[in-house]
């Protein structure tokens, strides 16, 4: 069989090299002839294993030492909720930055918790000259009182990327889900981070929040003990039975990065990816993308077919070369290439090379 690439958005393709391991060691994992997913939680092997993924996620990403890292449930939309029912207590007000579908559907959730009058948002995406283009506004000069300000650095559904790190006189709480660990930031500048795993992380179900100690502080919400950020510090992450398996896996991913170079070598090699696929699109009268340059996706490539007659076509030989999962978003349409750190240039390289060729024979 020939290379697969698989462009979806998630769950998303994880490093090969992962899958290997984790093959092999599926039924026999660390020699105790059982596997990591038989095993209990709180056996001093499974601890060991979380405590590494511990430090070595800190090392990836940086982390400051008054930030707790956190594992916890329910992928990228459980934190919607439990942003809101950890810190909007005692009739706190949040305010959120709306750039596409993640960000709005965050909002969605916290209005239903708390109500409309306690969630404000504001737009920030405008289309200038037919291109989707952020504009950051200016925080400072709002005169009001929110606990935080929730923004999406990386709309996975839309394909729009905000790179721009803002100040702001309230804690930020970012989604990262689809955009963490793909380029290096400054975690001190923000309250709490959260991501669903299964973009670039490991398997879905999972969720990394890294969450500054003082925000602790914040009132909450009556909330589930299992959401509750304070009894999952106090319980290093297990108040309940964890996700064992997706825990394990993320673990390999970061040891995998470590090996790799970590977050700056792949954010050398995402810059790479997202070039070369940009500039087939633009170069190519057959192909067309509606984001401003300066907020392309480095992870999700939205493109469209001028024809669109010719989408369904395009995405069934794409199948046939061994391009996988190419179709956008029923909300959006057109097409979707999701290259996070697993993807390999070879991947973006075999879909510029089946785009190009596409375009000359239904040119
Ligand atoms: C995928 C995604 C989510 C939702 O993740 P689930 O694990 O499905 O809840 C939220 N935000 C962003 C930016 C995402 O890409």
């Amino acid at each position: 069989m020939s290379a697969i690439y698989n462009f979806c958005a998630g769950p998303a393709m994880l490093p090969q090299a992962v899958m290997q391991k984790a093959q092999q060691e599926l039924i026999d994992w660390n020699g105790l002839g059982v596997s990591v997913m038989e095993i209990s939680h709180r056996s001093k092997e499974f601890i060991a294993l979380t405590e590494q993924a511990e430090v070595t996620l800190r090392k990836l990403m940086n982390i400051p030492k008054n930030y707790h890292v956190l594992f916890m449930h329910g992928g990228g939309r459980a934190q919607f909720s439990n942003v809101v029912n950890n810190f909007l207590g005692d009739n706190g007000r949040a305010l959120y930055l709306i750039s596409g579908q993640w960000s709005s559907s965050a909002v969605t959730e916290a209005q239903k918790l708390v109500g409309e009058d306690s969630i404000d948002s504001i737009n920030i995406v405008e289309q200038i000259n037919g291109l989707n283009q952020v504009t950051l506004p200016d925080l400072s000069a709002i005169d009001k009182d929110y606990r935080y300000v929730h923004y999406c650095s990386n709309e996975t559904v839309d394909g729009i990327e905000i790179f721009e790190e803002f100040t702001s006189p309230w804690p930020i709480v970012a989604d990262l889900s689809s955009t963490i660990m793909s380029h290096e930031i400054d975690v001190s500048k923000y309250g709490l981070i959260y991501a669903g795993a299964q973009k670039n992380i490991g398997p879905s179900g999972l969720s990394i929040v890294i969450v500054r100690d003082d925000m602790l502080k914040l009132p909450s919400l009556p909330q589930s003990s299992i959401m509750d950020y304070r009894v999952a510090v106090e319980h290093g992450s297990m108040f309940n039975t964890p996700p064992t398996f997706a825990w394990y896996l993320a673990s390999e991913v970061f040891a995998w990065l470590e090996a790799n170079g970590g977050v700056s070598a792949m954010a050398d090699v995402n810059q790479q990816k997202a070039k070369l696929l940009y500039e087939c699109i633009d170069s190519n009268p057959f192909y067309k993308n509606g984001v401003a340059p300066q907020n392309r996706s480095r992870m999700n490539v939205t493109f469209q077919l001028v024809n669109d007659a010719l989408d369904s076509e395009f995405l069934a030989q794409a199948e046939q070369a061994g391009l996988v999962a190419l179709k956008g978003h029923r909300i959006v349409g057109g097409m979707r290439a999701s290259i996070y750190n697993a993807m390999p240039l070879a991947g973006v390289q075999a879909l510029v090379d089946f785009m190009n060729s596409f375009a000359v024979k239904h040119s």
